[in-house]
């Protein structure tokens, strides 16, 4: 119940969809069950997959965590029932299309939501000239209309436009480390409990590389605080060139970073530490010469915690810095994987 709260509250799309399910279920299924009683079943029967449709939607997104789609669907779903209620109803339907208004511009991405409303108002404009008397009484209540429907778009999309932007920013703010790009400490918690479930679960195999600047106190010292970023930028480019879109990059703190490398086996692992070793020897370049980084992995199996998965990898860093620094110990030594690897020579008879 706490997750659901908490999920509700910090996506701003699942609690918009949320609230529209259950304002259908609470407005739209009495109606349902009125007309059946009624004897009227077709209408019922519209009522009643609206409301089914709609709570398909709802729990597509709670299970996937995909809003967009349903967001997508129930917009052109309530855009035909707009309509359809519209020349039903006449004058009276009207009133919704203010609600539709809203629910498109916060639900769905800015241009499809222009393109969504604007449709509809075109035809209702185009039935209202088409029939006269039918859904206006006169040229002057569509103008009114038309008027008031397209200024309310405009303060929704205003609306709805800097907020997307806002919360992006917030999101940003919240994931990544500014200086480097790279995401920051708490996303990589949240990912390795993902990455850790996922194997737990389904087997899914991950590695990870704790990546460690060598002598990077010495860079800030000589050459100042601003020269020692510029390498931690670089450095960040370099890795990422290094690895596939699938790896994940965290800047631990400081100097120290995390690489998460999914779908990976002993083989992938130390290959991808080898290539970011060489790939950081030859192209990164501090003010006082090439900057090199040592390298502590390990790949995920029988750990009983993220923790204990972590440790181990940093234990094999506190190695590899001991052993003389520009090298990767992804392996204990005695097992058959294992490997220390300080030089591109050894990195090429491993693979
Ligand atoms: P080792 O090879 O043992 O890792 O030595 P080191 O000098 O890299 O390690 P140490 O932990 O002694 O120093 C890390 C340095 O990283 C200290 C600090 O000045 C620097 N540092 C940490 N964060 C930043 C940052 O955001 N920008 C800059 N420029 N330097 C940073
Ligand atoms: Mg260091
Ligand atoms: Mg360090």
């Amino acid at each position: 119940m706490h997750n659901a709260w908490k999920r509700l509250s910090d996506d701003f799309q699942l609690s918009i969809i949320t609230m529209v399910g259950v304002c259908s279920v609470a407005g739209i299924a009495p109606y349902a069950v009125y007309r059946l009683y009624d004897g009227n079943w077709l209408v019922s029967l519209v009522d009643t997959s609206l409301v089914l449709n709609t709570l398909a939607a709802v729990i597509y997104a709670w299970r996937t965590g995909d809003t967009i789609r349903p967001g997508q669907y129930l917009a052109l779903l309530y855009c035909i029932g707009t309509i359809v209620i519209v020349t039903k109803l006449g004058m009276n339907g009207l009133f919704w299309v203010y609600v539709l208004i809203l629910f498109n511009f916060f639900v769905v991405p800015p241009l499809q939501s222009v393109i969504a409303t604007v449709s509809v108002l075109g035809i209702l404009c185009a039935y209202g000239v088409a029939k006269p008397g039918a859904l206006f009484d006169s040229a002057f209540q569509l103008t009114s209309f038309l008027v008031t429907s397209l200024l309310c778009s405009l303060f929704a999309f205003a609306f709805a436009y800097r907020g997307r932007e806002q919360r992006q920013k917030l999101s940003e703010l919240a994931t990544i480390d500014p200086l480097t790009g790279a995401s920051n400490r708490r996303t990589m918690d949240s990912e390795l409990e993902i990455a850790f479930n996922e194997h737990k679960r389904y087997g899914v195999g991950y590695g990870l590389l704790i990546l460690d600047l060598d002598h990077f106190k010495l860079v800030n010292d000589r050459y100042g605080h601003r020269a020692g970023d510029e390498v931690l930028v670089d450095f960040v480019d370099v890795v990422r060139a290094a690895c596939r879109q699938s790896d994940r990059l965290f800047r631990l703190g400081g100097e120290e970073f995390v690489l998460l490398v999914p779908q990976v086996d002993e083989r992938g692992l130390s290959r991808l530490a080898n290539n970011v070793l060489a790939d950081i020897r030859r192209r990164l370049n501090g003010p006082g010469g090439p900057v090199t980084v040592s390298i502590g992995g390990a790949l995920l199996s029988g750990h009983s915690t993220i923790e204990d998965w972590l440790h181990e990898a940093d234990e094999r860093l506190y190695r590899a810095k001991a052993l003389g620094r520009d090298q990767a110990i992804i392996f204990d030594q005695g097992s058959n994987s294992s490997t220390s690897l300080s030089n591109p020579s050894e990195a090429a008879v491993q693979d």
